[in-house]
């Protein structure tokens, strides 16, 4: 992909402090803060609800902050979004395009308001868009909408990219086409700020991951520094049945302070402390006292998926 012609200025790509969002009585964003780095890719991740979309439309100028500030790319994105639309690319996580309009058409179309697009036949080929290019809008699959609201994003040389679940309904093989173009993008020094569902994704692509939560930052950090640098490992129980009434906190008094039991639901624990043989064979006591039936026992290393878990106490709803 050629560099975008621009010089990286100095200061963060996105700036975001106390923001504060509310739809009627409900607080979707409540006090948020964070920032993303340029040239970086930045996740931003939560549960269903968690004020993700709320946040990224405000950074996106289509809406305006109720209280706090917001600074993209050093510009305040409703007063100068004139300025700042050229600059960057938004996807988003459906639609963006007329039922009606074959795939290529529309990226031409999107292509011909930029002043230096990329060439329209490299994005179709990197993105495999070939094959539906003069498939109306409406008839392309989830996979080929994603792939062609990917394109329409980055055509125009942004700056800094929104990606908003920018792989669902994609395949393996495609996935790992995307999960490529979004690290060159990268490499080519673009930002990118990434909402997505998917851990491994995150994981893999990401160099800061920020978990939200009921619109509140609950982790910050990178996917190493979310994952290893506590020394700590996961277990990972799957019983038969569901667990018996007041059996979960039992097993947090077994296990003592240095370990963290979140039950994820009734029928599976997370728990999260020093791997050592003694916890599992506390756990394993517990099952035998409480005529628990383990389905499965698993023991590792954390991934962003307990991560996610332990501080949301909830599992996600891709
Ligand atoms: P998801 O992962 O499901 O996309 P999200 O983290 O992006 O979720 P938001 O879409 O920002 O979350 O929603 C945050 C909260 O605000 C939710 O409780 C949602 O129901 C509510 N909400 C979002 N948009 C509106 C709206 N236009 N009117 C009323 N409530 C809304």
């Amino acid at each position: 992909m050629p560099a975008p012609p621009y010089v990286v200025p100095d200061g963060p790509a996105v700036e975001i402090d106390g923001l504060v969002m509310r739809y009627g009585e409900k607080v979707a964003v409540d006090g948020l803060s964070f920032t993303v780095e340029r040239g970086t890719i930045t996740s931003v991740l939560g549960p269903n609800g968690a004020g993700k979309t709320t946040t990224l439309e405000v950074c996106e100028g289509f809406r305006r902050p109720q209280s706090g500030s917001v600074r993209v790319l050093g510009l305040d994105p409703t007063r100068q979004r004139r300025e700042l639309l050229p600059r960057i690319g938004v996807m988003l996580q459906s639609g963006g395009a007329w039922s009606g309009v074959r795939a290529v058409e529309m990226l031409r179309h999107i292509a011909s308001l930029h002043a230096d697009p990329l060439p329209i036949d490299l994005l179709v080929d990197r993105l495999g868009l070939d094959q539906c290019g003069r498939t109306p809008y409406r008839r392309l699959s989830g996979g080929q909408q994603q792939r062609l609201g990917l394109a329409m994003a980055i055509v125009g040389r942004p700056e800094l990219v929104f990606v908003d679940e920018p792989t669902a309904g994609m395949d393996p093989a495609v996935r790992r086409t995307t999960w490529a173009l979004l690290e060159e993008l990268k490499a080519d020094g673009v930002t990118i700020v990434l909402t997505t569902h998917h851990m491994d994704e995150a994981e893999r692509l990401s160099d800061l991951v920020h978990v939200i939560d009921h619109g509140r930052l609950v982790a910050s950090g990178t996917p190493f520094e979310l994952t290893r640098a506590r020394d700590q490992a996961t277990i990972r129980l799957v019983v038969t049945e569901p667990f018996p009434q007041g059996a979960p906190d039992k097993l947090r008094v077994a296990l003592g302070d240095s370990t963290e039991v979140t039950e994820i639901n009734e029928q599976s624990l997370l728990i999260t402390g020093p791997a050592d043989g003694s916890t599992l064979a506390k756990v394993s006591a517990w099952c035998e006292e409480h005529d628990v039936l383990p389905e499965s026992l698993t023991l590792g290393q954390r991934t962003l998926e307990d991560v996610f878990l332990q501080v949301t106490g909830r599992e996600f709803e891709a």
